[in-house]
């Protein structure tokens, strides 16, 4: 049988918590870390092992075979330096797949210097889509993707209103590509699957699609 996945989450602030939590229920094996011993109680009950140490200790960090993880998370916020320090440690003790957290650029050019190529910015994600959101209402989610793509969640604009997905030729005239279509069913929307080209996209659809944000602005532009 294959193992399980083990991972270690360091800063178990509600970002770093939410992580360690996921991955558990996932069946993943996790590590918690955090300086609190506050915060390691509140987070004992849901993982399989957590552990009070201060991460920018190299030996503190080995004596817990933090070198063995296949990846560790580091959600430390407020506390730049010891998120670099903690980094650099990992590092130094070649752990094989490093995620940091950043809150904003210079934060991620930092650690991009540093030879970090996966960073998360709970921050910067969630700004995006309640800019986004209040800017258009009828997208209700934004996940924004390198090199100015994205995936959103938005209603079905009307212009895209009992049409098939063939004939609206989302590929074609706007380079867009649909991931799913999202149904009303009752109180809430449900996932269509994989859409055909014979699909009819009905009034009350939220319709998940992937492109350049430029693109999808377009689309809803024209649509609406
Ligand atoms: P969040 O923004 O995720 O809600 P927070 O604002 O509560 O978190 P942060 O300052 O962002 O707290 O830090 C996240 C966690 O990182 C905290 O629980 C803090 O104790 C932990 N932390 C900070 N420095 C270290 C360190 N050197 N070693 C281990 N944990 C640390």
């Amino acid at each position: 049988m294959k193992s399980k996945p083990r991972f270690a989450v360091i800063g178990i602030g509600r970002f770093g918590s939410a992580i360690a939590s996921k991955l558990a229920i996932k069946e993943a094996e996790v590590i918690a870390i955090d300086i609190s011993k506050d915060r390691i109680d509140s987070i004992k009950e849901s993982v399989t092992y957590s552990v009070v140490l201060d991460s920018t200790d190299k030996n503190a960090l080995l004596s817990q075979n933090i070198n063995e993880m296949d990846a560790v998370v580091v959600a430390i916020g407020e506390d730049f330096q010891a998120l670099l320090l903690t980094t650099f440690t990992l590092q130094e003790i070649n752990v094989k797949r490093i995620i940091v957290r950043a809150q904003d650029e210079a934060q991620k050019k930092i650690l991009n210097k540093m030879g970090i190529d996966e960073i998360l910015s709970p921050e910067e994600a969630v700004s995006d889509t309640v800019s986004e959101t209040l800017i258009n209402p009828s997208v209700l989610l934004t996940i924004p993707l390198p090199d100015s793509y994205e995936i959103i969640e938005v209603k079905a604009p009307r212009g895209a209103v009992n049409r098939t997905l063939h004939d609206i030729s989302l590929r074609q005239k706007y380079k867009l590509n649909l991931v799913t279509l999202l149904r009303k069913r009752g109180e809430h929307h449900h996932i269509l699957g994989v859409p055909e080209a014979t699909t009819v996209i009905e009034e009350d659809d939220l319709i998940l699609i992937f492109g350049k944000t430029k693109d999808i602005d377009r689309f809803i532009d024209i649509n609406e």
